[in-house]
Order: C-alpha cells, then sequence, then structure tokens
C-alpha cells in the first residue's frame, strides 16, 4: 500500500527523519524523532518516504472523511442507527444521524456501545460510517447477556460478569477515554435524550 493515514495528537511521534521527508503541520526533534504540532490525521506517502499532517477542520457538520464518535441507537437486519455525539475537530457538533451497514459478524454491536467512525458518506443527509481501519470500530462495548462493560483482551471483549467472550470489530482506542476526551471534548458533545 502506497497511502498509509492515522489519527495523531499534537506531540505525537509520527516517525523518524532517516525513513520519512517531513512536510507541514510536523517538525522533528534532536533525537530526530518527527512529532505532530496539531490533531490531525497523518498521511504516510510510502513510495515517497513523505509524510505530512492534515489538521481536522472545524466546520458546522460533519463531511465525508470525518472521524466521529456514535452511539449505538437502533439495530436493524442490516443497519445500525447511531448518534452522532461528536465529530472530532468540531467545536460544537449539532445531533446527527448515521448508518452503519452490518456486513459482518463483528459488528454486533448493541445499543448504547460507543463506536469510533469515519463518515464515508453524506448523501441526503443521511451518514453512512465505516469501522474499517486499526483505528475505528467499538471503543466501549457493553455485554450482550448483563450489559456490563466489556474488557478488552487480547484479539476478544470479555465480560468479567458471565464469563462470556465475545469477538467484535474493535477500535485500538477501546477504552482510552483520555486520547477520546482529547478528541471529543466532553464540552462539544451533543446529549442523547
Ligand atoms: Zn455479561
Amino acid at each position: 500500500m502506497a497511502f498509509e493515514k492515522r489519527l495523531v495528537l499534537p506531540g505525537e511521534r509520527v516517525g523518524v527523519i532517516e525513513e520519512f521527508i517531513f512536510k507541514e503541520g510536523l517538525w522533528a526533534n534532536r533525537r530526530g524523532e518527527i512529532i505532530a504540532k496539531k490533531v490531525g490525521t497523518v498521511n504516510y506517502e510510502l513510495r515517497r518516504h513523505e509524510v505530512a499532517l492534515r489538521p481536522l477542520k472545524r466546520d458546522a457538520r460533519p463531511k465525508t472523511g470525518d472521524i466521529v464518535l456514535a452511539a449505538v441507537r437502533e439495530l436493524q437486519d442490516r443497519v445500525m442507527w447511531c448518534d452522532i455525539l461528536g465529530v472530532a475537530g468540531i467545536k460544537k457538533a449539532l445531533r446527527y444521524s448515521g448508518a452503519i451497514l452490518r456486513t459482518s459478524k463483528l459488528l454486533d454491536f448493541n445499543v448504547g456501545d460507543l463506536v469510533l467512525a469515519k463518515v464515508v458518506d453524506d448523501t441526503f443527509g443521511t451518514y453512512t460510517l465505516s469501522v474499517e481501519g486499526k483505528e475505528l470500530g467499538l471503543v466501549l462495548g457493553f455485554c450482550d447477556f448483563c450489559g456490563r462493560t466489556l474488557a478488552d483482551r487480547v484479539n476478544v471483549l470479555h465480560c468479567n460478569s458471565c464469563r462470556r467472550t465475545f469477538r467484535k470489530k474493535v477500535s485500538i482506542q477501546y477504552r482510552n477515554f483520555g486520547k477520546l476526551l482529547f478528541m471529543f471534548p466532553v464540552e462539544t458533545m451533543t446529549q442523547v435524550t
């Protein structure tokens, strides 16, 4: 793959100068580490050994390509309806609805689960969300049986109460509340009623 993308926070190391020529939004420290200046997406152009940071935009409504935090509201056979609680990089998000297509057993989420997703389509005011990629997927999941918070073990989610395990599409940010609250500060979030 010639391109790679990843979400970063200011101060996060994105590579070393021996490997990459760094472009906008990045700087290098004395140890030769390339560091992000802002919250954004780093784009690696692997063939050209270039890395650049695209800051997350501050805008009024979610757009294709935006990263959102969503809560699952309703499950249907082929679609999971979600409430978009926050859009990374946007000060105040209004309430929007999103849909995740249930194309795999790994997408058997529960109502109330929190998901980090990307807007892949925004025609007609309906946001189609995708959880493809390591960064995206469940960030907080609840047990199918007892409703307790699931713990993240290697490749599976585990309920400490029923001792059941679940295989679901999990984000590498699962329960990483520090990073999630940085990306989606509480005061910018939409209340779900
Ligand atoms: Zn349980």
